[in-house]
């Protein structure tokens, strides 16, 4: 096995795959109304993705992470989870998951344990089925509910992923960790990030999570804790819920000194940081020849650019979006 160690001396063991650009959701902080999408003739085949995936597997990569746009509506994505579940087989790698919406999950979580698939992320940012509406546009609740009970029954572990909105959810925290906890279930908050064009204003969306914990400690007990999941995560014990809560701060606290991921786009590009334009083309290798010499040396070449970390800003001076391509391109 290889391994991977950027200018910084960051050992890169990370890959997420952002499987698609399209989502049956349309979450107001993430997209516009009216998307364009990257054309199918750009998309690499599952068969390609993963061959991408399983190089950087052989060059020291233990932790795969499929992400998007929605995974799960990817037509024959579990062929691609099925073939990259090989490598959790033969200890090339240490864990295969998702970060998913939960619309399809009801579906495919009984496969998706049985590819080997031990823990996912569900995105999750009120419990209430109107408000849910409004923030995806047009999701349903109850198909999300009927995805997380499929999911916990086939035996997977879930953490939710909650987007802290102003104005919107800043209320609800407490209710959806009380509920997160009540069923075993982590809960990580996340700020928003200013990536791409959306209809809103990030200014008006943007919560910084300093302040939900100052609000969140007046009624509960938090202890930070060491707990690591390999993502960007700082975690403390609530005393009276028995859970974990996460914090992912790229706004208020950078946490790019500890990085160790990169990220591949569905058409092979890989941006080797989420907040910096810089990106190398795999495609072109990959495509060039049957063996991975030049794929290989394309990965080294784009390793050895990972910036020091990003740039991230919102404020009322600052309107544009600090990188013009959304999160569902790269994947959260
Ligand atoms: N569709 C899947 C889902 O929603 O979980 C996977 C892709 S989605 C882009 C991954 C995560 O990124 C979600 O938790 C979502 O809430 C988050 N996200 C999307 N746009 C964001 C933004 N501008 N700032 C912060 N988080 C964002
Ligand atoms: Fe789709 Fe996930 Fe983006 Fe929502 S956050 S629009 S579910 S990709």
């Amino acid at each position: 096995m290889g391994s991977m160690v950027d200018p910084f001396g960051r050992q890169i063991e990370y890959l997420r795959v952002s499987v698609t650009d399209r989502c049956d959701f349309r979450c107001t902080y993430c997209m516009a109304e009216d998307m364009t999408f990257l054309p199918k003739r750009d998309l690499l085949s599952l068969e390609e993705l993963d061959r991408l995936c399983t190089a950087f597997v052989e060059k020291g990569v233990r932790k795969l992470r499929l992400t998007g746009g929605e995974p799960l509506v990817r037509k024959n994505v579990m062929h691609l989870i099925r073939g990259l579940g090989r490598h959790l087989e033969t200890g090339a790698l240490d864990e295969l998951t998702l970060t998913t919406n939960g619309s399809q999950l009801a579906r495919f979580a009984d496969e998706l344990a049985d590819c080997g698939v031990r823990r996912i992320n569900v995105s999750l940012d009120t419990l209430d089925p109107e408000k849910f509406r409004t923030i995806t546009r047009w999701g349903n609740l109850a198909k999300v509910n009927a995805g997380l009970d499929a999911a916990q029954r086939a035996g997977l572990k879930i953490k939710i992923n909650t987007v802290a909105l102003k104005g919107f959810n800043e209320d609800e925290i407490s209710d959806i960790m009380r509920w997160a906890h009540g069923r075993s279930m982590d809960l990580t908050l996340i700020e928003t990030m200013p990536m791409g064009e959306i209809d809103a204003d990030r200014t008006d969306q943007y919560l910084p999570l300093s302040l939900m914990r100052a609000q969140l400690e007046r009624q509960f007990t938090l202890t930070d804790i060491p707990y690591k999941t390999g993502g960007p995560a700082r975690y403390v014990d609530v005393a009276e819920t028995g859970g974990r809560l996460g914090f992912i701060t790229p706004m208020t606290h950078n946490f790019c000194e500890s990085c160790n991921r990169v990220r591949l786009t569905c058409t092979g590009t890989l941006y080797m940081c989420l907040g910096q334009e810089d990106a190398a083309d795999l495609r072109a290798p990959l495509r060039a020849s049957e063996g991975d010499v030049l794929l290989d040396r394309a990965i080294d070449e784009a390793i050895s650019r990972k910036p020091k970390g990003h740039d991230f800003i919102i404020d009322r001076r600052t309107s544009r979006p600090s990188v013009s391509r959304h999160m569902s391109v790269t994947g959260g």
